[in-house]
Parts: structure tokens; sequence; C-alpha cells
């Protein structure tokens, strides 16, 4: 609670300092409805949703690790004065943390609009995890956009119309890529897809295919010898061609293993943050499924 204090303390200078009075609480003082989110795919459909009758703020830096992101004292000052905050319960901890505090009762949990599905990871799912990296199956992305709607809708009733009209387009967009991922998966040769973070369990299990991962779900975690071993057993068995590492942390894992079967490496991005400028979910989903037509031998 101490941390926002200095947050508060400037809003009541700023709202001193101009003259019509303050903007309601949530709002910015433009009009806008202030809406924090906790990373990319939630910030991504906060904007698209949301348009310009919001300000949409992210709580993990472009190109940071989202996994175990901490909070700045500004940031939880943020979410306190947030009109909604778009997170992932589960996902990031320190966020689960500042939004039990700050803004129980404005703040939606993506992943309560999604059937969520244990690790893929033994370990992690007999701890009773669910995985968080639902953004990657467009299906259950779709839902959350739905839910997005509705919660932007409650929180700001003159914009309701715009929101609706905005989810629908998005939804629309979510349905052809779903379409193109179906249509082109169903096709391929191979359908393990060997990665260097448990990221692809929901878009496995939407289109058929198994992940195979090289060292569990922590992306920075180093694999012992017997698993990489293992690892590598399991991709000569099913003819890997490609080992995926992602965009956010160092390839060496995959690269290791990559050249220890006589595979190549390749990105896949699990869209945790967007690392190439100019880039959307849209655009990063379609070169996903680009290096998995690759990969897996499907028809082009
Ligand atoms: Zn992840």
């Amino acid at each position: 609670m101490k941390a926002r204090l200095p947050a508060a303390l400037l809003a009541l200078t700023v709202a001193a300092g101009c003259s019509p009075g303050a903007a309601p609480s949530g709002f910015a003082d433009d009009g806008r409805l202030r809406v924090v989110t906790a990373f990319y795919p939630l910030q991504f459909l906060s904007e698209r949703i949301g348009g310009d009758a919001v300000t949409v703020s992210q709580l993990t830096k472009p190109g940071a690790e989202p996994h175990d992101v901490e909070l700045s004292p500004r940031q939880v000052g943020d979410i306190s004065d947030a009109g909604l905050v778009v997170y992932l319960r589960g996902f990031q901890p320190a966020v689960d943390d500042a939004v039990r505090l700050e803004a129980r009762d404005r703040a939606f949990d993506a992943g309560s609009a999604v059937e969520l599905l244990p690790y893929d990871d033994q370990d992690e799912a007999a701890a009773g995890g669910t995985d968080p990296h639902v953004w990657l199956d467009p299906v259950r992305y779709a839902s959350i956009a739905g839910q997005v709607e509705q919660r932007l809708a409650a929180a700001d009733p003159a914009h309701a119309a715009d929101y609706t009209a905005r989810a629908a387009a998005v939804r629309a967009e979510l349905a052809a890529l779903n379409t193109e991922y179906a249509q082109r998966l169903r096709t391929c040769a191979r359908h393990e897809i060997v990665t260097s973070h448990e990221a692809f369990h929901y878009l496995a299990d939407r289109y058929g295919l198994t992940e195979v991962g090289i060292t569990g779900i922590s992306p920075e975690a180093e694999p012992s010898p017997g698993r990489l071993a293992q690892v590598a057993d399991q991709a000569r068995t099913t003819g890997t061609t490609t080992i995926f590492f992602e965009t956010l942390v160092s390839p060496k894992v995959a690269d290791t293993l990559a050249r220890e079967i006589g595979a190549r490496a390749a990105v896949l991005d699990p869209i945790e943050g967007l690392t190439v400028p100019g880039s959307d979910y849209f655009s990063v989903m379609r070169d996903n499924l680009a290096a998995l037509t690759l990969a897996l031998g499907c028809a082009r």
C-alpha cells in the first residue's frame, strides 16, 4: 500500500491543477477508460477492442520475459488507478499480488474465460498448475476477446456498442486464422514439435500436434544431460527436422540439441512479448504457421 502513495499524491496534484474537476475514477483526464494489461496478448486484445475509447498500458516491458515480471511502485499505482485490469491469474505472481491488493473488483482474469489445461510438464501438472499459454490457440483467444468486450462495456457503458463492433471484427479475424491453421496442419508428414519452452500445448491440442518440451515450463531453465538425451532420442525416432526455440531467451539449448541430432534450429514465437518492430499477434501467428509448415512437412 505504501507503494501507491506517490502516484496518489501526484494524481491529487494534477487534479488540483486542472479546473473542471477530476475525471471519474478509472478514467483518464481526457475521458478515456484506463486499461492496464499484464502482457502483450492481453494488451493487443484490449487495444483492438478498446480502440480510441481507452488508454492501454502494459506491465511487461517490450522485449522482457513476462513470466517473472516485477512491478515498480508506479505500475502498482497504475493498477490501483485503472478502470479495468486484464491479467492471467497464475502466470505472473507479482501481478496476481498487486491485483489482489489494489484492483480486486476491477480485474478480469483472462483464464476465467476459457477451459485451462494442466501443464504438459509432469512436475508442474502434479503441483496442480494450469498452463497459461492460452493465447496461442486462436479459438480460446477469441473467447477471451468476447469477455474483454463484456468487461470494457461494463466499465464504460457509453462506448459499449463500439466495443461490441470491434470485438466482432477481432473474432472474425481469429476465426479466419483458425481456419488457416486447421487446413494447413491437417496435411503434415510429422506431428511432433520439439521446443525449448513448453508454451505450445494449447496450439498442439487444437491442431492435433504433440509438444515435446526440452526444458519444461521455465524458459530459462537448463535441461539436465539426461533430459537432453531423452529428447534427442525421441526427436530421432520421430524424424524431427527442426528444434524450435523462442525469441525472448537464448537459443543455446535448442542449438545444442539441433546439432546433436543433425536438425536445424528455428524460431517458434510464444508471443509473450513482441520482438520484431511492426509485428503483431496475427503476423507472428502466421510466421509461426509458416515455420511449422516447413518443420512438419505440411502441404504449402
Ligand atoms: Zn511462457
